[in-house]
């Protein structure tokens, strides 16, 4: 049943997120659980859409009342988590779930379902990465560095998922996600 379970993870700035809304487009009964996260929204970016964006109190509520299937401390001050139950509802009604989370994450998720399928999304080449980090303007120098040195200890992780697929093309990224989950 797990098996319906795939973890995305990759580096910052990768293009994970249009990926998978590449993915949703093509397959909108795929569900793509939405984490909680303590760090603020981005321009744009809408509550209980993108992420559900909560205190840490609320955070700590969500750890001690066991309501997350995993959660990571990422880019060292923000923490991120994907709610149990729905994923587990999901699940239930024999759908295809997706988790957008980070490599801690998915050493969680490996160890609690073995049976999910694992895949890392690497950017074409480091320097395209810089580039889109650095374009997309929504982060400050040193939460840059931060993710910079996030990304280089993921990218160093990359074997430890099942498959690798390179966003150079997303049309063919896309194709490659959409064989691999099965879809
Ligand atoms: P961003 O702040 O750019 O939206 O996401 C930062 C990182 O947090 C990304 O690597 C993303 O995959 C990861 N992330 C997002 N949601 C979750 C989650 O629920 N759990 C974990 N472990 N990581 C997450």
């Amino acid at each position: 049943m797990t098996g319906d379970i795939t973890v995305i993870s990759g580096p910052t700035a990768v293009g994970k997120g249009t990926l998978v809304t590449e993915l949703r487009n093509r397959y909108p009964e795929v569900y793509v659980s939405i984490s909680a996260t303590t760090r603020s929204p981005r321009p744009g970016e809408i509550d209980k859409v993108h992420y559900y964006f909560i205190d840490d109190a609320a955070f700590d509520r969500l750890i001690a009342e066991d309501g997350l299937l995993e959660w990571a401390e990422v880019h060292g001050n923000t923490r991120y988590g994907t709610p149990r139950e729905p994923v587990l509802q999901a699940v239930a009604h024999g759908k295809r779930v997706i988790l957008e989370i980070d490599l801690q994450g998915a050493r969680q998720v490996r160890e609690k379902l073995p049976e999910a399928k694992s895949i890392f999304v690497l950017p074409p080449d480091l320097d395209a990465l810089m580039e889109r980090l650095t374009r997309r303007g929504t982060e400050t120098p040193e939460q840059i560095e931060r993710r910079l040195s996030t990304a280089s200890y993921e990218l160093a992780h990359k074997n430890e998922f099942d498959h690798i697929v390179v966003n150079d093309d997303l049309g063919q990224a896309v194709d490659e996600l959409v064989r691999l989950i099965g879809l």
